[in-house]
């Protein structure tokens, strides 16, 4: 592969894959299935919130005198019972009005007191408020959002809270990118679908099912194909088949430099590599590119490594794609109490369990790490940032990514 970059920085091998990014298309989305969606636009709020000024507290209405004393006996001038009650309400002079949470503001009113600070006498004539009523007790209109203002930019993910603020917009349905369409194609000749029997020399082809799970996240449509045999005829039926079905390809497998690592050796002869290999431990292997158009990720074909690559370039890119915020995963610091190895000039990423303590989080290494070895993984909290030449020492500070 004369030419082509090998062997790079996890950065740069980000930037590359963002050279050749899908096409994205956009739909329109009920506010009912808009959770996890992606904005595919910025959104005006439709209305002021609060559209009118209203109490944030069940109490008394009334208007703050600075030279008044307190306690201070007002005549109730009516009731303002809830929210949508748009009878016109003024306040007289020396009169307070009964109003409940969310209920509209009396014209003249500026101030609540809250009802356990309020004394009514029994012919329910008149209040006697202990104290000075509060201003802040009044939300004012717009306060929180302002008409034809962009309140959710493009590239949004919606969380369950924006979904109720699309809603609080007065939208009832939101454009949103059409999920990209993920192929998930495993290679090796050992592989065998679990359910299956399994004879000597086979093993339960795993990678799909992961990465498949790590599409789904983030909130696209994976397909997943069966397991392809380790032949080049068979391999190039598979990814012409994934090409035409999908926005991108994802292979598992055939990307070393081992005499079947045809993934590797199809991609060479009739894809277009973009790099191949990049400077992380566990996941040395990857290779990107395109196959007839189509980006084509080659994730290695260990099951700790296809699903680290993933989170390091894969969901970099998918974001990237969309130009989004989310999901992503969180780091954080964390003490090492087990000791790292490291490298010279790979990032590391050992699987790790987390403690929280008065100190701060503390990261543990608890068993053996092979990169063979998904149990690993799938009861590890985090994947630690070791920086290539950081030392891995007990007592270190280091960045830790928390997985889900
Ligand atoms: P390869 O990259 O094809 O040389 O595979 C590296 C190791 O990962 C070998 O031990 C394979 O048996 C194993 N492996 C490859 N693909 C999968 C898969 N889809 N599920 C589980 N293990 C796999
Ligand atoms: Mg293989």
């Amino acid at each position: 592969m004369e030419g082509v970059p090998y062997f790079i920085p996890v950065e740069q091998a980000q930037s590359i894959t963002y050279q050749t990014l899908p096409v994205t298309s956009v739909e329109e989305c009920g506010l009912d299935d808009a959770h996890g969606r992606i904005l595919a636009q910025d959104l005006v709020s439709k209305v002021n919130d609060p559209p009118f000024d209203n109490s944030s507290m069940d109490g008394f209405a009334c208007c703050l005198q600075p030279s008044a004393t307190y306690p201070l006996t007002l005549k109730i001038s009516g009731m303002i019972a809830a929210a949508g009650q748009d009878a016109p309400t003024t306040l007289g002079e020396g009169e307070a009005f009964r109003i409940m949470t969310g209920a509209p503001m009396p014209e003249g009113a500026d101030s609540i007191l809250q009802i356990e600070r309020c004394e009514v006498a029994d012919d329910g004539a008149t209040v006697t408020l202990l104290e000075a009523p509060k201003p802040h007790f009044v939300r004012k209109m717009s306060e929180n959002l302002t008409l034809g203002e962009v309140t959710l930019k493009q590239g949004t993910r919606l969380t369950p809270s924006r979904v109720g603020l699309c809603a609080t917009m007065g939208y009832a349905s939101i454009p949103v990118y059409k999920p990209l369409i993920v192929g998930i194609l495993s290679t090796g000749d050992e592989l065998k679908a679990p359910g299956s029997k399994l004879k000597r020399g086979e093993i339960y082809e795993s990678n799909s099912y992961g990465l498949a799970g790590l599409v789904q996240w983030m909130g696209h449509q994976a397909k997943r194909y069966s397991s392809v045999n380790d032949s080049m005829d068979a391999l190039r039926s598979s990814l012409n088949t994934a090409s035409d079905e999908c926005d991108i390809i994802l292979t598992s497998g055939g990307v070393s430099m081992g005499e079947f690592d045809y993934v590797r050796r199809i991609m060479e002869e009739e894809g277009d590599v973009h790099f191949w290999r990049m400077k992380i431990r566990p996941g040395s292997p990857p290779l990107f590119g395109t196959w007839n158009t189509t980006p084509l990720f080659g994730l290695p074909g260990n099951p700790v490594s296809s699903h680290v690559v993933f989170r390091m370039l894969v969901a970099p890119y998918l974001r990237h794609a969309l130009n989004t915020d989310g999901p992503v995963e969180w780091s954080v610091r964390a003490k090492l109490c087990d000791q790292i190895k490291s490298t010279k000039d790979c990032l590391t990423l050992r699987r790790v369990t987390l403690t929280s303590t008065d100190e701060g989080m503390m990261a543990h290494q608890p068993r053996h790490q092979g990169s063979g070895n998904l149990e690993s993984l799938a009861s590890a909290d985090a994947l630690t940032l070791l920086q290539p030449g950081q030392s891995g020492d007990v007592g270190e500070w280091i960045d830790v990514m928390v997985i889900e």
